[in-house]
């Protein structure tokens, strides 16, 4: 930046440190526009950007959230879409936003921050000076194309979400809860009928209502450069002083002071039906209003008391509900901030003949509640563990202090005096010395004595169908009134703003900018030290193996210390799970579900469940117990602390606890079963997740977790445990304990502590606890961490015999897909560093196969696999109304590009660079991110220390000959028939059209029902099940997946709204 004569015309607010977290925040604000800027200090390699508009709007039209797409289309000064994304993708950067109710905010997170104040003046005059073209809204919000159907970016995202359940009640609970007047009530994302009818000029009109430096805050969380920062901002304002007037001392705070909603009068229970074949659970939704958000000390009582209320399997909502009366799988409780908070809960599978007597019931227990003391040993307990997680997440969470802060700024007083609430928990040595009359009469004033909304979400078959005839008839009207004439117009009208939209950008423009230098990204340094069969890894001569070497030996359990200076120990044990058996790998779920939450044995007496709880929330922050995926290996378990340092020794006592001295209960396995089961019929209508399911059975051997976990298998499995259990619940306890078994034991453990090793006491023997366990070989030698294409089976090994699947589900609206081909198997292929650059380039923003499939409204999106070692590629098509032909256009893209028809672009190849140097500053954002990323390359992937370092220098000097050798020996295999088998999802009524094209691209082809799937894992139902099966097949009683309990890490990231 040139040095500026002015100095930027910023007023420092305020500033002061965190005293829970080392974090210093600074506030400013522009003397010229008012404009808020907002720093949270933090060391990492991590910038991250909010930049947020408070948004309020009276209608469903969807304004706020198109204009959100737009933004991206380009500016005054920068008239190309595109530009801005791939500007940011050379400098270390993602752009991303969403839209809620009450606002919008930009996203840029980069690493370090020399790119991020590259891109960010770019991205602002975007923001306050977007060219919101009449083309741009053709594509990106919504048009008929020329076959007569609607289509558009934002459309097509609507029409995936506006029949769900979860928004058909959220909005008409809004629409009770508001009058029309207040903005609260409206869907911002916009609604179908309204998207279709929205013009560009309502949209200029809002941006040019609401997107004011008066109203916009720039919320930055990582090591910023205050000063640049400032000169940035300032020289910002100079540049768009001329377009829009930068003070507007007539600006009204939308939400602040507009009308503010009236106190609900009585309470309403209404029913929302909501699509659905399967008929058997449904949902609800509770409502109250609650203290203005900026009464900290209320709402922090607030969040205590639902803590106390729906905190965990021993609070009183959901001991009762969920374990012991077992009337719905969940209930979850939460409040949004605003002038009037609204606290909501939310009991989810619940028995779709039930919903009205659960709500009673939920009703009935707050009255009970209130009704009679409370118990404030555990409210102590709440309020003590509440202080606890503040202070952990406020060191690790990177959404931590933006979400706080940005809700300051949508309804907190613009002087700082709310925003100062953060410097201190003052709040809880406040409610600390509440009595309990005061906590009674808080729960009596907003919940159990206040009038409410509430919603019944009903599953109904013939809303499925009499929607879908609704649409088809509509969309069959508009055709025949069209005509052919009419229908070439239209078509017409879109190829010239596709034309229009798609302008290249000159070679010279992205020129302009440098790509910035890495050494501003600092990353996060760990130490290792190793102790006991972890030392068979290699020696390290650091600072902290003196500290581990010093200290008193123990058994050899294998133990990896990650030297961090944190004020937590986050515990990490690995098992692993190549010894047990196939038939018990279905049981892993329950058991995961089970493990916390189960009586156990100590010092010979029974303890329940419920101390169990109690007592792991007082000694501890947090716990879970999770498939392995998250430390690099997806057929291993992780059983997972974070406490304080002092606690480490009760922390490993629990371990001994819960590993060996647990009691399998039939209640409580039963309990956890009927969770389960409630939970499939939702797991069961993803479209993206089925169809993974399905490619994940073809593939892979039933021995792996991955095969094991799916709601497919569950499906069958667990409702035939269920009766098993009742009939002989002796044979069920003993594989229990057979799985337990099999899973602890010596060779299977490897421990990764994360900690300022320092401040542990005794580090190494304190482990002697666990592994002086009678029946523990420590002699044994540790096993092998399995790799991932060892799990492959036959068809796996070599994909392409079976071709295609297509299973119709009318579940869905739209399609999706996974094609699956042969890749690589380890992370020493000299192809690797090509791979990954060639991975990155096609699935850029706005790289090749964004403007070929996003662009031509042929998908929300596609992705690969990066699952190196795993021996298979994947391409995975996202809510398509088409996925065989997103599939067929991507296949065209990469051939031309593998072939050198189409040259590779050198901004591209750069991006593609950067994003994997941005990927690498991910894993490794926070101190225990970094801890965990040393763990996963040199224990699971057994590779070097210094390999991400390494492969980042190699990516850098990857030829464009290499990446097109990548793109045609790995990528293009997964277009070919056989060499790849494709799976696809769909709407019933895209089933023809489908099954058509892919085998017109020489895919065999079959169509099955998803129930074609299901696996019982040989268990097998009694003599009476069939009558049952059937029953329940008509009926489908059903349940849910295990996301929390075993993550795939293959979530679809992508541009969304809230
Ligand atoms: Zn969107």
């Amino acid at each position: 930046m040139p040095s500026q004569v002015q100095k930027p015309r910023f007023r420092k607010v305020q500033s002061f440190t965190t005293n829970y977290a080392p974090t210093v925040i600074t506030q400013y604000e522009s003397e010229r526009s008012g404009m808020q800027v907002i720093v949270a200090d933090r060391k990492g390699p991590k910038i991250n950007g909010y930049f947020t508009l408070v948004t309020e709007i009276f209608d469903d039209s969807g304004a706020p959230h198109t204009l959100e797409h737009l933004i991206f289309m380009g500016s005054k000064n920068y008239q190309y879409k595109g530009l801005l994304d791939k500007l940011a993708g050379r400098a270390y950067s993602q752009t991303n936003a969403w839209t809620a109710v009450d606002h919008t905010a930009y996203t840029l997170e980069t690493a370090g921050w020399d790119g991020f104040a590259q891109i960010l003046p770019v991205y602002l005059e975007h923001v306050i000076l977007p060219n919101i073209t009449d083309e741009a809204c053709v594509t990106e919000v919504h048009h008929v194309d020329g076959e007569g159907n609607d289509a558009g970016v934002v459309y097509s995202e609507m029409q995936a979400l506006q029949y769900s359940s979860s928004e058909l009640m959220d909005l008409r609970a809004r629409r009770l809860l508001y009058p029309e007047n207040v903005g609260f009530r409206y869907e911002t994302g916009g609604m179908m009928e309204a998207l279709r009818v929205l013009t560009p000029e309502r949209i200029r009109e809002f941006h040019k209502a609401m997107y004011k430096p008066r109203n916009m805050a720039i919320v930055v969380v990582g090591e910023a450069d205050h000063q640049n920062l400032l000169e940035i901002l300032d020289e910002f304002e100079d540049s768009i002083k001329d377009d829009i007037p930068l003070s507007d001392p007539e600006f009204k705070r939308p939400f602040i002071d507009s009308p503010q909603p009236p106190a609900l009068e009585k309470t309403i229970v209404e029913t929302v039906e909501f699509p659905e074949e399967d008929e058997s659970t449904g949902e609800i939704l509770v409502a109250f209003f609650g203290p203005d958000c900026n009464e900290n000390t209320v709402m922090t009582a607030i969040e205590i008391l639902l803590t106390y209320l729906c905190g965990s399997s021993v609070s009183v909502i959901e001991n009762v509900i969920v374990e012991k009366e077992q009337l719905a799988s969940s209930v979850t409780a939460w409040w949004d901030a605003r002038p009037n908070s609204v606290i909501w809960f939310q009991p989810a599978g619940v028995d779709a003949d039930k919903l009205a007597f659960v709500e009673q019931r939920l009703i009935s227990l707050l009255k009970e509640v209130a009704s009679k003391p409370l118990d404030m040993a555990y409210m102590k307990e709440c309020i003590q563990r509440d202080r606890r997680q503040i202070k952990f997440q406020a060191e690790g969470s990177e959404g931590f202090y933006s979400n706080l802060i940005i809700t300051d700024y949508l309804f907190g007083k613009r002087d700082g005096s709310t925003l100062a609430d953060l410097q201190n928990l003052k709040a809880f040595d406040v409610i600390e010395k509440w009595t309990d009359e005061d906590w009674r009469s808080l729960l009596r004033k907003w919940l159990s004595d206040a009038p409410h909304v509430s919603i019944l979400g009903k599953p109904s078959m013939k809303l499925a169908t009499s929607l879908k005839e609704a649409e088809e008839a509509r969309v069959a009207k508009r055709k025949t009134e069209l005509g052919e004439e009419g229908l070439k117009k239209l078509k017409e009208t879109l190829d010239k703003a596709k034309d229009q939209n798609e302008k290249p950008i000159p070679a010279g423009v992205l020129d302009q900018w440098p790509v910035p230098d890495t050494s501003s990204i600092h990353f996060i340094e760990s130490e290792t030290a190793r102790s006991g069969k972890a030392r068979s890894l290699g020696g390290c001569t650091n600072q902290a193996q003196k500290i581990i070497d010093a200290a008193p030996e123990g058994l050899p359990l294998f133990i990896q210390f990650e030297h961090v200076p944190t004020n937590f120990v986050h515990l990490t044990l690995h098992v692993g799970t190549s010894e047990t058996l196939a038939k018990y790998k279905p049981l892993l779920p329950l058991f995961a579900d089970n493990f916390y939450n189960t009586p156990v044995m100590r010092d010979g007496k029974r303890m329940e469940f419920e101390d169990v709880v109690k007592q792991l929330e007082t000694d501890t922050i947090s716990y879970q117990i999770n498939g392995a995926g998250r430390v690099g290996d997806y057929e291993g378990m992780a059983i997972q602390f974070q406490v304080e340092p002092e606690k480490y020794s009760t922390m490993i006592s629990w371990l001994r606890t819960l590993m060996f001295d647990t009691v399998f209960d039939p209640i409580r396995i039963k309990a956890a079963i009927v969770k389960a089961l409630a939970d499939i019929p939702e797991a069961k209508r993803d479209g993206r997740a089925m169809a993974q399911e399905i490619d994940t059975g073809l593939h892979m051997r039933p021995e792996s977790n991955l095969v094991a976990r799916r709601t497919l298998v569950k499906a069958v499995y667990l409702k035939r445990l269920k009766k098993l259990l009742e009939k002989d619940p002796e044979t069920v306890l003993s594989w229990f304990d057979g799985l337990r078994r099999s899973l602890f034991t010596f060779q299977n453990m490897r421990v990764l502590v994360t900690a300022d090793v320092a401040k542990l006491p005794d580090p190494v023997a304190a482990w002697d606890a666990l592994t002086s366990t009678p029946g523990l070989d420590t002699t044994k030698e540790i096993q092998p961490v399995t790799r991932p294409w060892a799990m492959l089976n036959e068809e796996g090994n070599s994909p392409g015999s079976v071709g295609s699947i297509i299973v119709p589900m009318t579940t869905l609206d739209s399609s999706y897909s996974y094609s699956t081909a042969s890749g690589l198997r380890s992370f020493a292929d000299p192809r690797l560093p090509a791979f990954l650059v060639a991975i990155g380039y096609l699935e850029a923003v706005e790289g090749p196969l964004w403007n070929a499939v996003r662009g031509n409204g042929l998908a929300y999106g596609v992705s690969f696999s990066r699952d190196i070692d795993g021996g298979y590629i994947q391409f995975r098509v996202y809510r398509s109304p088409d996925a065989s032909k997103a599939i067929e256009v991507s296949r065209a893209t990469v051939a031309k590009l593998a072939s050198g028809e189409e040259p590779l672009d050198k901004h591209l190849v750069e991006g593609s660079v950067s994003g994997i140097v941005l990927a690498v500053a991910d894993e490794q954002a926070t101190m225990s991110f970094a801890a965990q990323q040393n763990f996963v390359i040199g224990v699971i992937r057994g590779l070097e220390s210094d390999w991400s370092r390494k492969i980042l220098e190699r990516v850098r000097h990857v030829t464009h000959d290499e990446i097109r050798a990548a793109m045609t020996e790995i990528v293009l295999p997964v277009f070919e028939p056989g060499k790849s088998n494709v799976v696809v999802t769909c709407a019933p009524i895209m089933e023809e059209n489908i099954v058509k094209s892919l085998s017109a691209m020489g895919y065999k082809t079959q169509v099955q029902p998803l129930s074609h799937f299901y696996d019982s894992y040989g268990l097998e139902g009694d003599e009476d099940e069939d009558g049952d099966e059937d029953e329940d097949d008509d009926d489908e009683e059903d349940m849910e997946d295990y996301d929390e309990n075993m993550d795939t890490g293959d979530e679809d990231d992508m541009d969304d709204m809230e």
